[in-house]
């Protein structure tokens, strides 16, 4: 799980670690999220005002709960009722009910098992239809049916392994998008041994679900963090934009190379550096490049995606991971909406590409990180 971490990392580290021994300790199907409410007066930016000398901000609340694999985090302004949170929460599980592979009896998974299933639910339509949209937009480096290929790697599973070569042609063989139909009630494969993994893109699908939820509710000031995925709406209490730090993919859970100032905007981070394997002294990425059945290797080492759209955001963060600098840059001229591309690669440089939706100051010389702006 790649992520933008908020500026509070460390902290965030201890509370998800927190987060998810509890809720492993609880029992599986009756409750389907949780809140943590201590440590809340110390929001996204807690840290960071602290580390700039001003005092931590109170006037946001946070509440957290396990979904989808990942802390979710929901910052409001403190006069926010509860049921805001809870209402939000309940969303997202409703949508990991429908799309994680993982679930037995998901929308996904059964689909994944039975070929063929109708009707769905809107929101799996809307998300396979978006899926394959950006499949096209994106000449295949965005592909939602790699499910043969990350089953074989396993790389989220307990005994991940390289595969033999063989191997990977056969479950390469087995990932191709045209395979998968949709007929506006359901979706059909139509070759056997397809399956959709929507592990790219459902995390931000879902954290717009949850801004939309919020707006619905009146909330216009808040941030939805998901890992690797962040909505912020409107500013912070103060009327100042929500600091958002990107971590060093290198350094240690509390470090950041630099933070963007954002209000009303997704920001997603993909790295290599989150979930991998080690395997005869090489490191195995969970990024796959459907072009090779391999751990993308295009020469980044994080990829920051900011813009309005939080699928769009997540989906181009995977897709601009394989394609690597040069061939982002062309994607992103060609979209229609704006995007602002903040790119690591193997030589430390940093590179702000696309359009300045939010200015990202850099922090990191020391850590030998290079901005070229
Ligand atoms: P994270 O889930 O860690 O935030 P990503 O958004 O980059 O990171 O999604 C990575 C996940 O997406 C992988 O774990 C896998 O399930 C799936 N995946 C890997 N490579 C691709 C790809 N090229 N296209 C679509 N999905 C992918
Ligand atoms: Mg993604």
């Amino acid at each position: 799980m790649a992520r933008v971490d908020l500026l509070a990392a460390s902290y965030y580290n201890k509370t998800q670690n927190e987060a998810k021994d509890r809720v492993l300790s609880m029992k599986k199907n009756q409750i389907k999220y949780r809140f943590i409410r201590r440590f809340l007066p110390f929001l996204l930016a807690g840290l960071l005002l602290t580390g700039s000398g001003c005092a931590p901000d109170s006037a946001e609340h946070t509440e957290s709960a396990y979904i989808m694999n990942t802390l979710v985090r929901i910052t409001l302004p403190a006069d926010t009722p509860a049921a805001a949170y809870q209402t939000v929460f309940a969303e997202m599980a409703r949508l990991e009910e429908l799309f994680s592979a993982q679930r037995a009896d998901s929308e996904i998974a059964r689909l994944n098992q039975a070929r063929a299933l109708s009707p769905l639910d809107p929101d799996t339509l809307d998300l396979l239809s978006a899926s394959l949209d950006y499949t096209r937009l994106t000449g295949g480096a965005f592909n939602p049916c790699m499910g043969a290929l990350t089953e074989l790697w396993g790389i989220s599973g307990e005994t991940p392994q390289v595969p033999g070569a063989d191997e990977i042609d056969q479950a390469l063989a087995l990932c191709d998008p045209q395979a998968l139909f949709l007929d506006g009630q359901g979706a059909a494969f139509q070759a056997a041994g397809v399956k959709l993994d929507l592990g790219a893109i459902a995390k931000g699908y879902a954290a717009d679900r949850a801004a939309r939820v919020l707006r619905e509710q009146g909330v216009t000031r808040g941030v939805i963090s998901m890992g690797g995925n962040v909505v912020v709406l409107g500013e912070k209490q103060t009327g100042t934009p929500w600091r958002v730090g990107i971590r060093d993919p290198l350094g240690s859970a509390d470090e950041i190379v630099g933070y963007l100032q954002a209000s009303d905007l997704s920001i997603v981070t993909s790295g290599g550096y989150e979930r991998y394997f080690e395997q005869d002294g090489v490191r195995y990425h969970h990024i796959l490049d459907p072009a090779t059945g391999y751990p993308a290797d295009a020469g980044l080492i994080s990829v920051t995606v900011v813009t309005a759209d939080g699928t769009l955001a997540d989906m181009l963060s995977t897709a601009v991971f394989v394609l690597g600098a040069r061939q982002a840059e062309t994607l992103i001229g060609q979209l229609d909406e704006p995007v602002q591309l903040i790119l690591i690669d193997k030589q430390k440089r940093i590179t702000s590409l696309g359009d300045e939706l939010c200015p990202f100051t850099f922090t990191a010389a020391g850590g030998g990180y290079h901005y070229e702006g």
